[in-house]
């Protein structure tokens, strides 16, 4: 049994984490620690910012709760986002907080904001145009010193953005994205249709493959 301390307080991430790990993986959330500090992302990548947020939960568990860190295989930790071909490869590390960069630079925005910038940014851009992908990047920090210390995973989901949000379930831009070979939104296809082919769960089948035997 792997048991992972998940690095993110988005209720939505930690039970597709869960639900797509599966059994054989033990998923403790935040809320189960107190005191624990926030992690400033502000790394230019993914993976810098998975990197981080890792490797300081991992140093903070094993100095404040070093018998929970025992208990603890792993710090798991996603950045992810993203990325409109149109606009360059944004909202890119800055999707959570992609309406708020027009003010407050470190203030996340609601995924309404977000996505109606994005509507706007992608007014006059034609459908063959409204190319995007989803990426994740997972980190894993090991609190067993016989182990590599940071081990990191990708997973990518191509499709495009619709003209208008569509679905209400999901999070984040789910209304706007349509994945490759489908004709609807993953808002609208599903939670077991999206962790069929998420960007999230090609970086999990990933993390579950290397640690499939412990
Ligand atoms: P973070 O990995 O928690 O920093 O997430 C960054 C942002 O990317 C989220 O707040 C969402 O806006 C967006 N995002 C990441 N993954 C997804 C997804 O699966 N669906 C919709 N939006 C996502």
């Amino acid at each position: 049994m792997n048991n992972l301390i998940i690095a993110t307080r988005n209720a939505h991430k930690v039970v597709e984490i869960q639900a797509i790990l599966g059994s054989n993986f033990h998923c403790l959330t935040l809320d189960r620690l107190t005191g624990v500090p926030d992690v400033v992302e502000d790394a230019d990548t993914f993976v810098g910012n998975a990197v981080k947020k890792a490797r300081e939960l991992r140093e903070w568990l094993l100095e404040n709760q070093p018998e929970r860190g025992l208990e603890i295989s792993h710090v798991l930790a996603d950045d992810s986002g993203l990325e409109v071909d149109a606009l360059n490869g944004a909202p890119g590390v800055h999707s959570a907080r992609f309406a708020a960069l027009d003010g407050d630079l470190l203030k996340n925005s609601s995924s309404a904001e977000n996505n109606a910038k994005l509507l706007r940014m992608l007014a006059e851009v034609p459908s063959p145009q409204r190319t995007a992908r989803f990426r994740c990047v997972i980190a894993m920090a090991s609190t067993d010193g016989e182990q590599p210390l940071i081990e990191t995973f990708e997973g990518v989901c191509e499709g495009r953005i619709d003209t208008k949000p569509g679905g209400a379930g999901g999070f984040g831009y789910d209304p706007l994205f349509i994945p490759l070979g489908h004709d609807k939104s993953f808002a609208e296809l599903g939670e077991t249709v999206k962790n069929g082919l998420s960007h999230r769960s090609k970086a999990l089948a990933a993390v579950k493959m290397r640690f499939a035997l412990q």
